[in-house]
């Protein structure tokens, strides 16, 4: 039984969601302790208990410790097996989130499966569907699998009510090349609004566009339906090999030009910089890295990208390895 320390690196739910994925992908069983120690809130919470329930469903794993604060779990993984998951994860836990732990080990198995997942599709510090849908789900299509991906309907943070549909359809992995980037050569940019007024959303374009440099009638005002009340700003860079997404979360009493301005300054530093991957998907492509190789070049580590590494170097012995470049960018690969 592997033994692993939630405390380790970044400390957080991420450790859990690369573990429940490798676990299942390599039919490892293993106990986590200290699960979220590094958090305000430590254990798991209704999100990471989601995942935890998603990826034994999908294996069917046995389970200890698999209760809402707990910070140890015992996960001993069977046959992993398509098919069909209904997944709540109750208010606005982030549903991506989830499908991080459960796509990878579902994109393992041998039959095609479908996923409702319902929750929130828009929670600061996750990723939202957009990048979902336009960053990462098409890499791993590169890589060899079929994901078809819809958002049904959007969830904001606290309210929640949004739902994701995935269709998977596991193919053979392909590696992955992501070592240069040509210039962008379309900028989207919107401000989505759930029972709100628009003025936030008309603030949060004008914003962007002046710092993306885009013209006054560029930049779309969406209004959308979800119980509660939410707001999003994102921008999505185009370029001929890959899309990158920005975004930036409306929070009450946080000025909507800011957080428009640190949304376009995040996408005018990668648009401006030589890394093809951001920050964001670079720690998310790192389990299919390991399943298809290749190699890709992203800017300084973050602690979740490390601390990914080290976790997945727990359970297999050609986990990602992490190389500084002389143009100060850095290159991640893998051979399986
Ligand atoms: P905790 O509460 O323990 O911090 P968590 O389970 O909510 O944990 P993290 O472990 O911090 O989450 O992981 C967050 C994940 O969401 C990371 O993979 C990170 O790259 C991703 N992420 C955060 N913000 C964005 C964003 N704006 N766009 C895309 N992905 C994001």
């Amino acid at each position: 039984m592997l033994e692993l320390d939630g405390s380790r690196g970044e400390g957080g739910g991420q450790i859990l969601r690369i573990s429940l994925a490798m676990s299942a992908i390599t039919n490892t069983p293993f106990q986590l302790r200290r699960i979220r120690a590094g958090r305000r809130r430590p254990g798991l919470m209704r999100q990471h208990l989601t995942a935890v329930r998603a990826v034994a469903g999908a294996c069917g794993a046995e389970l200890e410790g698999d209760a809402l604060g707990s910070t140890e779990l015992t996960f001993r993984p069977g046959p992993l097996r398509g098919g069909e998951h209904t997944l709540a994860v109750g208010t606005a836990g982030s549903a991506g989130l989830v499908l991080q732990a459960l796509l990878p080990a579902l994109l393992c198995a041998p039959g095609p499966s479908t996923v409702v997942v319902s929750g929130g599709t828009h929670n600061p510090a996750s990723p939202p569907a957009q990048f979902l849908e336009h960053a990462l789900l098409p890499l791993l299509q590169r890589m060899g699998q079929g994901v078809l991906f819809s958002l049904e309907a959007w969830g904001f943070y606290p309210a929640g009510g949004g739902r994701y549909r995935v269709q998977l359809e596991p193919g053979r992995w392909r590696p992955l090349s992501l070592n240069t980037r040509g210039p962008v050569d379309q900028i989207e940019l919107f401000a989505a609004l759930s029972n709100l007024p628009d003025r936030i959303g008309h603030r949060e374009l004008l914003t962007a566009r002046r710092v993306l440099g885009l013209a006054p009638d560029e930049g779309e005002l969406l209004r959308v339906s979800s119980p509660g009340p939410g707001n999003v700003v994102l921008a999505r860079l185009r370029t001929p090999q890959l899309t990158e997404v920005f975004t930036g979360f409306g929070e009450r009493g946080v000025a909507a030009e800011q957080v428009a301005r640190k949304m376009a300054r995040q996408a005018v530093a990668w648009r401006d910089g030589t890394a093809p991957v951001g920050p964001h998907l670079a720690d998310q492509l790192l389990v299919p890295l390991t399943l298809g190789g290749g190699s890709y070049v992203t800017g300084p580590p973050t602690a979740h990208t490390t601390t990914a590494i080290e976790v997945i170097g727990a359970f297999v012995d050609h986990a990602p390895v992490i190389e500084a470049q002389p143009d100060g960018n850095f290159r991640i690969h893998c051979s399986p």
